[in-house]
């Protein structure tokens, strides 16, 4: 399955929806799939890809400087380490937070967003509004998200596109030397790794 752009309304998801299981009824009739496979596909998205992926991956390379060297090097090679690759990530490039910068990701022409890490994207990440203003204020889009950035720290705005796709390396929180990368993992969160929240 390629992704293109073409533009997606929330508006349109019902009539998508219907679409859908009509094809798919189509498709089990004509024996082009069959209906486990479809299942095993929705499964799939719906329970064993999500931002608990990424959240390992986040986890992983605080805790391991070896990794994070790796994941910022090639994302690709670094989380199929962890088993996440595949559809819609085939081209991930991680970009790191520090003291200096703060990333946030967009895609501005449609919804690419990289899926075997962060699952399927939130309906805000779609929109219009966070698509257009992301890039021309972020500073103001970001403290409505409930993000203050010092004057002093730079925001860097990637816009993702079918191929490259971005997922953003938190800064790791203070106090928390002692945690274990299970621990470390739960405090990560999917907008925390879009850079609209911190973690
Ligand atoms: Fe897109």
């Amino acid at each position: 399955m390629s992704h293109d752009h073409n533009h997606e309304h929330d508006e349109e998801e019902s009539g998508i929806a219907l679409r859908v299981k009509a094809l798919e009824q189509i498709l089990i009739e004509k024996n082009v799939v069959n209906a486990e496979a479809l299942d095993e596909f929705v499964d799939i998205f719906e329970n064993r890809v999500g931002p608990q992926n990424g959240a390992r991956v986040v986890a992983r390379a605080w805790s391991d400087p070896k990794f994070r060297q790796r994941l910022l090097d090639n994302g690709v090679d670094a989380t199929a380490e962890l088993g996440f690759s595949g559809l819609q990530g085939e081209h991930l490039k991680v970009v790191e937070n520090t003291d200096e910068v703060h990333n946030v990701v967009v895609c501005t022409l449609c919804s690419c967003y990289p899926w075997p890490v962060l699952g399927l994207p939130p309906v805000w990440y779609k929109s219009q509004a966070y698509r257009s203003r992301v890039v021309r204020e972020p500073k103001q889009v970001l403290l409505e998200f409930g993000i203050t950035l010092p004057d002093s720290k730079k925001i860097r705005v990637w816009d993702s596109n079918a191929d490259l796709r971005y997922m953003v390396l938190p800064q790791r929180p203070e106090g928390t030397e002692h945690l274990g990368q299970d621990a470390l993992a739960e405090l990560v969160t999917r907008d925390g790794m879009i850079g609209t929240a911190l973690v």
